[in-house]
């Protein structure tokens, strides 16, 4: 029997709009997530959706009175091909156990984000990007094909290029529960980053450098000083880098070149009290950040963890915004809007957000999926503390602009866009609308985002 619970409170990482599910549902096996698919559909059951590791920031992986589908009890990584790179696995397995099996053998994830607490089937649902977008693309770029267990209970597989792959892949779980995925490997000599760090003045120093030398790096990412006013507007400390080949190491890393092993510091805190992560005190941390950084650095060999998920060393890490959870908000806007980019830049750090996660990166080409996220250009994500006075107002003017910049705001990350801003940032939608229309006539999937944007 699959475990099941009623009434069960389900929120995003952001913890901004949780919603009380009125079944949390884990299948073990895909006839277990079958016969849940089916529950799901019967009269007056308010419909369901998958959630992996609820890492999506806002609502996407819950959905009020109706069923989750919690996907972490399928985790089996079913084959292995080490020779050519290639893994089978269940779509609950995270990305950290696959770097736990993948890494000793000398192969990679093709994508990661920012934590690799996140599941196959969540990667593949938001289409997940990482420092390497520009070089690589975003995760379904990688995947061959997929199993997706539809609103009549049928199991498709489903091979890349195809209409139903494209709106999977970012498809926000609206298609189907992904059961499992074929996805292509990075080979890795080790599991030690060699990392160049520099840092820029303002923000038009940073463009010119991401701009000018991002080709050189497999790896890419900027954090950005948004406190910072006038002259120092978007001063910000780029990190960029490479998978170190074997004679980078010393003679002890040399010794077990891929071993992983991350560190985990102990839990945050509990909640820290709403007002102490305030403008006076955050500016004051990023001010640090930024002078403890070197101007410039090269080749500094860092653990595979620390360069890309030194947040996963604190447990419960978005604790510290408060009970009233914090708003990450993400756009993209294209080259060629650096104007538009500015001005956001400036609206910001003039409305002082006491943000200390913000990144600036640059995506490379689209990916095929109808609802992904990259778009050739420069995407900016920042935490607020979603308790910040004026804040609804304030990004719906950030919205409009990037909107008339022919931007898109991020799905995996939102839980407060007007809906009616939607067709203008993804063009693909009427098609999304409309083979889900065909597929899952009567709305079998469906959640809290969903709803509310009626995606
Ligand atoms: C610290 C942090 C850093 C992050 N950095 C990045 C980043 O750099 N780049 C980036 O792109 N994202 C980033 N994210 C967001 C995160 O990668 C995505 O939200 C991802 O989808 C979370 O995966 P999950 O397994 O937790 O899925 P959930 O959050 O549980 O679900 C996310 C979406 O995927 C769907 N889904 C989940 N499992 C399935 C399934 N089996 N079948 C069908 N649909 C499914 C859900 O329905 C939902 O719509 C970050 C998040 C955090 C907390």
């Amino acid at each position: 029997m699959p475990v099941d619970t009623a009434s069960v409170e389900v929120t995003g990482w952001g913890r901004t709009a949780p919603t009380t599910a009125a079944r949390l549902v884990r299948p073990r096996s895909y006839e277990e997530a079958a016969d849940a698919v089916l529950d799901c559909a019967a009269p007056g059951a308010r419909g369901g959706i998958a959630r992996g590791l609820g890492r999506a920031y806002g609502d996407a992986a819950q959905n009020a009175g109706g069923c989750v589908l919690d996907m972490t009890g399928l985790d089996r990584i079913r084959t292995i091909d080490a020779r050519d790179g290639v893994v089978v696995c269940d779509a609950g397995v995270s990305l950290h156990r696959l770097m736990e099996v993948l890494l000793p053998l000398g192969w990679f994830v093709p994508v990661t984000p920012g934590t690799r607490y996140v599941t196959v089937g969540g990667a593949i649902g938001a289409d997940i990007h990482g420092k390497n977008h520009h070089v690589s693309g975003s995760f379904s770029r990688h995947v061959v094909s997929l199993d997706l267990l539809t609103a009549d209970g049928e199991v498709r597989t489903v091979p890349a290029g195809t209409d139903l792959f494209d709106a999977t892949a970012g498809g926000m779980g609206l298609t189907g529960v992904i059961l499992s995925a074929t996805v292509r490997l990075l080979p890795v000599e080790t599991s030690w980053m060699s990392v160049d760090t520099e840092r820029a003045a303002d923000l038009d120093d940073l463009m010119d450098r991401l701009a000018a030398t991002d080709h050189r790096y497999r790896y890419s990412v900027a954090w950005i000083d948004l406190l910072a006013r006038g002259p120092a507007m978007g001063r910000s400390v780029l990190t960029r880098g490479e998978h170190a080949p074997s004679d980078a190491l010393g003679a002890r890393a040399r010794r077990e070149p891929l071993a992983f092993r991350p560190g985990r510091l102990p839990a945050a805190p509990g909640f820290v009290p709403e007002g102490l992560l305030g403008r006076a005190s955050v500016g004051l941390f990023n001010a640090l950040w930024y002078r403890r950084a070197p101007r410039a650095r090269t080749g500094e060999l860092q653990k595979l963890s620390a360069f890309f998920h030194p947040l996963d060393g604190v447990p419960h890490w978005n604790r510290v915004y408060g009970r009233g959870g914090f708003v990450q908000y993400q756009f993209v806007v294209g080259y060629g809007q650096e104007e538009a980019l500015r001005r956001i830049v400036g609206r910001i750090s003039r409305r002082g957000c006491p943000s200390f996660l913000a990144v600036l990166k640059r995506f490379g080409d689209g990916d095929p999926g109808w609802l992904s996220f990259p778009v050739p250009g420069w995407t900016l994500a920042l935490d607020v503390p979603a308790g910040l006075p004026g804040l609804g107002a304030f990004l719906d003017g950030l919205d409009e602009e990037v909107v008339a910049a022919g931007g898109r705001v991020y799905l995996a990350k939102d839980s407060r866009l007007r809906p009616d801003l939607l067709a203008a940032m993804y063009p693909r939608l009427a098609d999304f609308r409309a083979l889900r229309a065909e597929l899952d006539p009567r709305g079998v999937f469906t959640s809290d985002l969903s709803r509310r944007l009626s995606l």
